[in-house]
């Protein structure tokens, strides 16, 4: 089968396409044993990526764009969200720090919806993150740069019910989107799922066309073994919705999940 090219420039879409391969091996590998399966054997990196945290930055509060660190994550710092809601939940995720992105999509879709100019998206991202800190007492940490710059490199979507997963300290594991389920309602959680699937099969700057019914957007849950609330199968189970409209809009996509036994 001929695989249509993502658009964008030639030398952009060599860039995805190099990350796509770089990860197919894993992505395979995960889907054919399945997330449970797998995640047990890559025990190790489990642990690492749920250790306690060890210093204060490990707390802060950051966007759930994949190439952005951190267990504690809403897409653009929740500028899509309401202020109060955001609070409510920076404050049970005891955030310590925020900080916002350079090229966050969230942004950007924060400007098409206020009828602003794309082009203020940066200067949104950072006045929102900047507000939420002072609301909350806590330190703005900047601006960040984010490698790569100019596209995404996950067609997975983390869906955490621990509040303690932190897929970048454990550098085994595919990059993925992240959605702090466990500090945000189960509406807001589905709200960031299509955004970030959205953004994952994006043809400019995601991996579009590349994603396929053969290889989906993998979304992961992180279930919980001693929350009831945040329960594997439950989480699953509420997912379902929003894996059908996404599918329903031609962006395929696929639900497992793990428990880490030893939390
Ligand atoms: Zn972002």
């Amino acid at each position: 089968m001929k695989i249509e090219k993502p658009q964008g420039s030639e030398k952009l879409y060599q860039s995805v396409r190099k990350v796509w391969e770089s990860q197919r091996e894993t992505y395979a590998h995960l889907r054919a044993l399945g997330v449970e399966k797998f995640m047990k054997e890559s025990d190790d990196m489990i642990r690492e990526a749920i250790r306690p945290d060890t210093k204060d930055e490990d707390a802060d509060a950051g966007c759930g764009d994949e190439r952005v660190g951190g267990r504690i994550r809403l897409a653009g710092v929740g500028i899509l969200w309401t202020e109060r809601e955001v609070i409510s939940a920076l404050t049970l995720a005891g955030a310590k720090g925020i900080k916002s992105h350079k090229g966050c999509g969230a942004a950007k879709i924060f400007t098409e919806q206020n009828g602003l100019n794309p082009a203020d998206a940066e200067q949104c991202a950072q006045e929102h993150a900047q507000k939420i800190a002072h609301n909350l007492n806590i330190p703005y940490r900047g601006h960040r740069n984010v490698t790569p710059e100019r596209h995404h490199i996950a067609h997975i979507v983390y869906v955490d019910g621990t509040g303690k997963w932190n897929v970048s300290r454990a550098p085994g594991l595919l990059p993925g989107f992240h959605v702090s389920r466990r500090f945000v309602s189960a509406s807001y959680a589905a709200k960031e799922v299509d955004i970030y699937a959205s953004i994952a099969s994006d043809k400019l700057h995601g991996f579009g066309t590349l994603i396929s019914e053969k290889e989906p957007i993998l979304i992961i849950v992180i279930g919980d073994p001693k929350a009831s609330a945040f329960s594997q199968r439950r989480l699953i189970a509420e997912l379902q919705p929003i894996g059908k409209r996404l599918r329903d809009k031609r962006i395929p996509v696929a639900i497992d999940g793990f428990t880490p036994q030893f939390l």
